[in-house]
């Protein structure tokens, strides 16, 4: 069983303060309203990765200025492929993701 709710997860600009998913009916929300009429996510596991949200940017955006400042140094990429420089490229993507850039 899959622990999260189907990725990728998606801010829309038709809807700015929804987090988004595909389904095979079309977008849902990540967060529904229970029988108490409270918002709760789609499982556990969702709250629980939302939550450390804020300190995993932190973190990867540090990771990403010791592998830009790794590559600086050290990386002869020119051509091919880079595993660092491959790692550094996925950290800047997901920090744009994440302050909506
Ligand atoms: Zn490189």
């Amino acid at each position: 069983m899959k622990k999260y709710t189907e990725v990728p997860w998606m801010v829309l600009e038709s809807m700015p303060e929804c987090v988004c998913f595909d389904t095979p009916e079309g977008k849902e929300n990540l967060f529904t309203v229970n029988v108490d009429g409270y918002y709760c996510c789609q499982s556990t596991h969702d709250a629980h990765l939302i939550a450390a949200a804020p300190e995993l940017l932190e973190a990867l955006e540090q990771a990403e200025t010791l592998l830009a400042d790794y590559a600086a140094d050290n990386c002869e990429c020119k051509e091919g492929f880079c595993k660092p420089c491959a790692v550094r490229d996925m950290a800047e993507a997901a920090i744009k993701k994440a302050k909506g850039e």
